[in-house]
């Protein structure tokens, strides 16, 4: 497989070097080079396949090159044990369920095949590779549970002290082993602070090898296109038309992904891009300008970013052409109180919990049907992106119920935290880094 980077379509690497680089060095982010197409018949085939098996298919058309077939069998097994699931609200709409994997939210998706992928390639290698994250909540934990025991590699995960609840905390605090999770005292900012700063440690960096796993790596953005193909082509088989994709977003990864998959030849219509307060991107559609915010806090919190990273891939598959990025997404804003609003809705509706950012998705569906008649009669697929019992105390105030917590998080309470406090200077988060 060929990358190039975003700032030098000339700059072109394998997927290995992408995958362990995480950012160009010219800071540009990874691109195929290549979309490889799917004729329609051939996917109408595949959609047969259980969700392992379309995500095999998938992963071989871009890798099949760099990984040879044993390769990425060991990789999808390793990684999959869980799958999507499809819930029908009606007729013409379905959410696609994401959260029943490890950490309950569509981030383990990604997280997993990364870590696979990174497995392969080092298992000939002798030096243990350090990863460095600093997460604020569901990256963390997916990322966590993707690496757990995952021999030849350590993660070092950095979080804001007090910033997250208590529950996400012990998502990420409790595996040990060679998962090391450092309590900031700090903020988020200050957390990816520490951690750009060891990058740019040339001595620390070569040292333990440092590299990174965050979401704008393409590694995780690959495999999230399977499920794509998946609930895709399983509508399509159903009712033979081009199907309408939702997707709620914070930093554009996930729709990035549907974008890929599409340039693949998936019979998508259009893509939603739904998102909550933080509206830069529809500020973008209306004025052509992007122009990123500090972010502000609302319910549906994996979501609240004033900045989204991933933009600059999407403006790259379009050539930065407005007009051509509104042909293929249409994107709507949507504040709490219609986030809580659309919670009742369906809850009343469906007799089914969601959780607030599955919320903001439906919602915006819901628009998209009032404001484009034509495609009203097109099969809709929404995405849910995490699972309610995470956002239990949200969900709890809006649907006026008690929710129970699935058992995954259930058991966690019991469990013992294991965190180092350090504070946010980089000379402390030096020393421990070098003598690990
Ligand atoms: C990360 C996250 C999102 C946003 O996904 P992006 O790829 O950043 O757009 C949405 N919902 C949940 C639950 C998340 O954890």
């Amino acid at each position: 497989m060929k990358l190039y980077s975003t700032k030098d379509h000339a700059h072109v690497v394998n997927f290995r070097d992408a995958l362990f680089k995480g950012q160009a060095a010219d800071r540009g982010l990874y691109m195929p080079a290549v979309f490889p197409r799917i004729p329609l018949n051939e996917l109408v085939e595949l959609s047969h396949l259980p969700f392992a098996g379309m995500a095999r298919a998938i992963a071989g058309k871009y890798l099949g090159d760099e990984i040879p077939a044993q390769g990425l069998d060991q990789i999808i097994n390793r990684a999959y044990s869980f799958a999507p699931a499809l819930q029908s609200l009606d007729e013409y709409t379905d959410v696609m369920e994401l959260f029943h994997g490890p950490t309950l939210s569509f981030k383990d998706f990604g997280a997993q095949f990364m870590a696979q992928a990174m497995r392969y390639f080092i298992q000939d290698e002798r030096r243990e590779i350090t990863i460095l994250v600093a997460t604020s909540g569901d990256t963390g934990s997916a990322v966590a549970h993707a690496y757990h025991k995952v021999e030849g590699i350590r993660i070092v995960l950095l979080y804001p002290s007090g910033k997250i609840s208590p529950l996400q905390e012990k998502q990420f605090t409790t595996l040990g082993d060679n998962i090391m999770a450092l309590e900031v005292a700090g903020t988020f900012d200050d957390c990816q602070a520490l951690v750009k700063q060891a990058f740019a440690d040339t001595d620390l960096r070569d040292k333990q090898k440092l590299t990174s796993a965050n979401s704008i790596n393409i590694g995780r953005l690959i495999p999230q296109s399977f499920y794509y193909f998946w609930s895709v082509m399983q509508v399509y088989a159903r009712t033979q038309q081009k199907v309408i994709v939702c997707v709620p977003s914070g930093n554009f990864g996930n729709l990035t992904a549907g974008l890929f998959a599409a340039q693949m030849g998936l019979p998508v219509q259009k893509f939603i891009a739904a998102v909550n307060s933080n509206h830069v991107i529809p500020d973008y559609f209306d004025s052509g300008k992007f122009t990123p915010r500090p972010s502000v806090l609302t319910l549906s919190n994996a979501m609240d970013v004033g900045n989204p990273s991933n933009w600059e891939r999407i403006c790259d598959l379009f050539h930065n052409d407005v007009q051509a990025i509104k042909q293929h997404i249409w994107t709507t804003s949507v504040d709490d109180s219609a986030t809580v609003a659309a919670m009742q809705r369906v809850y009343k509706d469906n007799n089914y919990v969601i959780d607030p950012h599955t919320a903001v998705g439906l919602e915006a569906v819901r628009r998209y049907r009032e404001t484009v008649a034509a495609d009203k009669a097109l099969p809709v697929i929404s995405l849910s992106t995490a699972h309610p019992g995470k956002f239990i105390d949200i969900v709890n105030d809006a649907l006026h119920i008690e929710y129970q917590l699935p058992d995954k998080l259930e058991q966690l309470k019991h469990r013992q935290k294991q965190a180092t406090a350090i504070s946010a200077a980089f000379k402390d988060f030096k020393e421990l880094l070098w003598e690990l």
